[in-house]
């Protein structure tokens, strides 16, 4: 069974999709930027910070500060030198002798510096002095806030042994913390911003003229006579516009001619069938005289025979528009063709006193190249179209001439003419100019549009040029044969 897949946001566009991949993206890293982006640059600094510290510590410790003659109250007399070292790093510097008391203190010398001393093994506090760094420690409450404190053992004095510790205060790490932050967040704004902007480029750019498309396109699925879409850009969209107006314009006119088509076969159905219908009636009942039989037998042969002719008509039209036209080319001798169609329909010319004339390039074979049974129907049609049309008394002539490598061939009769505004619609399938109704009856207005497909097939032309109530000259062109 086939799965329907239900939409439960209703139909999407890609619009949607795009705005709420974007509205995503947007809250996920703003959940990132704050929750985690913050602590994650905190930590860096921290580290950094402990990193630099630590190299500072041991290089104030190489640094000759404290000598191996330096003894408890020498370091402390040394403490302006401790103070600038301090300063330098932007720290608190401790000096912790064995015994956990802290015997200097950079920023507290009334505190530390007089006895007795604070001690952080009495209070409990002397683990930090056995790691390299310790975060957010105030050593029991000693230094007035959280700081990172670095610790680095002294065993350079003979006389003095104890810890050097370097304590950095958590705000100068929060506020170097925060100015990078600061700076990531400006950076995220304006990748956001600029996504947005991309965004809504994309709207004018695509969505809206996709969105003409695709209601044009829609129209044209529906068959609604709609105006034609309008892009005014000069990309795929554009060309998309026009291809698609193009298709719409086709589809109208294969729509219209769908409906002519119709209407024509119908008309010229029923015409016939009418009157077959009409005289069978009349036999029936008994209105029409023996002797006088024969002409209405006549008549319905005609009539069957011209339904007979349209259905073939179609049928061959029919079967042009699925497979193209398949082509049986060979070479052969176009003259002998004129004369057999000549001898097909001279009888009916002679009727009128119409005689049909040849006048050829030669008396030899001439030999082209096309498909001798369709180019034999084209000269028919044409011929049989000049009989019709021709006053009686006149003559048709069938004419052969050599251009370089082509053959040209003309029927000139001296008939009723085509009249101008007519001459653009005779090849349209089921036209028949009103001027030439009165005179054929028989017509169906297919003959002339076999006649193009065909020599459209072969790749050559066919023209016509004809004076109302003077005549006309159909011509049309095939190759000479090379192989004859
Ligand atoms: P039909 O079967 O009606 O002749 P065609 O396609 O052969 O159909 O011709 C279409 C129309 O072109 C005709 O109805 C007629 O009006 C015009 N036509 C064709 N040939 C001639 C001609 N030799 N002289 C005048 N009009 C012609």
């Amino acid at each position: 069974m086939k799965k329907r897949r239900i939409h439960i946001f209703g139909k999407t566009t890609l619009f949607k999709k795009l705005l709420a991949f974007y509205l995503v993206i947007v809250m996920v890293s703003f959940y990132f930027m704050i929750a985690v982006g913050r602590n994650y640059i905190y930590r860096q600094v921290s580290g950094e910070t402990a990193n630099s510290l630590d190299s500072a510590a041991e290089r104030l410790v190489r640094s000759g500060l404290i000598s191996d003659d330096d003894t408890e109250s020498t370091l402390q007399q040394k403490r302006s030198l401790f103070d600038v070292a301090a300063k330098a790093e932007a720290c608190q510097i401790l000096l912790i002798n064995e015994n956990g008391d802290i015997i200097l203190d950079t920023e507290g010398a009334a505190r530390a510096e007089t006895k007795p001393y604070y001690n952080v093994i009495e209070h409990g506090e002397s683990e930090f002095l056995h790691h390299d760094a310790t975060y957010d420690y105030t050593i029991g409450g000693y230094l007035g806030t959280a700081c990172l404190c670095i610790t680095e053992p002294l065993r350079r004095s003979e006389n003095f042994h104890g810890y050097l510790v370097m304590a950095y205060s958590n705000t100068l790490i929060t506020t170097t913390a925060d100015y990078y932050y600061n700076i990531l967040l400006t950076v995220y704004f304006i990748v956001i911003g600029l996504l947005l902007l991309t965004y809504i480029g994309l709207f004018f750019f695509c969505f809206i003229p996709l969105r003409k498309l695709r209601n044009g396109s829609k129209d044209f699925a529906i068959g609604r006579d709609n105006p034609p879409i309008i892009i005014h850009s000069n990309d795929e969209y554009g060309e998309m516009a026009e291809t698609l107006n193009v298709l719409g314009q086709e589809l109208r006119k294969f729509d219209d001619y769908q409906r002519k088509f119709l209407s024509s076969i119908s008309h010229d159905f029923r015409s016939p069938l009418t009157s077959i219908h009409g005289y069978l009636q009349a036999f029936k009942d008994g209105l029409i005289q023996p002797e006088d039989a024969d002409h209405y037998y006549d008549i319905l042969i005609a009539e069957t025979d011209r339904l007979t002719k349209l259905t073939n008509q179609i049928i061959e039209l029919n079967s042009y528009d699925r497979d193209n036209i398949l082509l049986n080319v060979d070479s052969f001798d176009i003259h002998d063709t004129i004369r057999q169609v000549q001898g097909a329909l001279v009888g009916r010319a002679d009727k009128r006193d119409i005689s049909i004339k040849t006048e050829l390039a030669s008396d030899e074979p001439l030999f082209v190249d096309g498909d001798p049974e369709k180019i034999h129907q084209v000269l028919f049609n044409l011929t049989e179209n000049a009989v019709k049309f021709s006053y009686d008394h006149t003559t048709i002539l069938l004419r052969t001439s050599v251009k370089k490598d082509k053959v040209f061939i003309s029927v000139r009769d001296s008939g009723i003419g085509i009249p101008k505004d007519d001459l653009g619609n005779i090849w349209d399938r089921f036209y028949k100019s009103d001027h030439s109704r009165g005179r054929d009856k028989t017509g169906t207005g297919l003959g002339l549009s076999i006649c193009k497909e065909i020599i459209t097939a072969h790749k050559e032309t066919i023209d016509v040029v004809s004076t109302e109530g003077a005549g006309s000259t159909f011509t049309f062109r095939l190759p000479k044969s090379q192989t004859n």
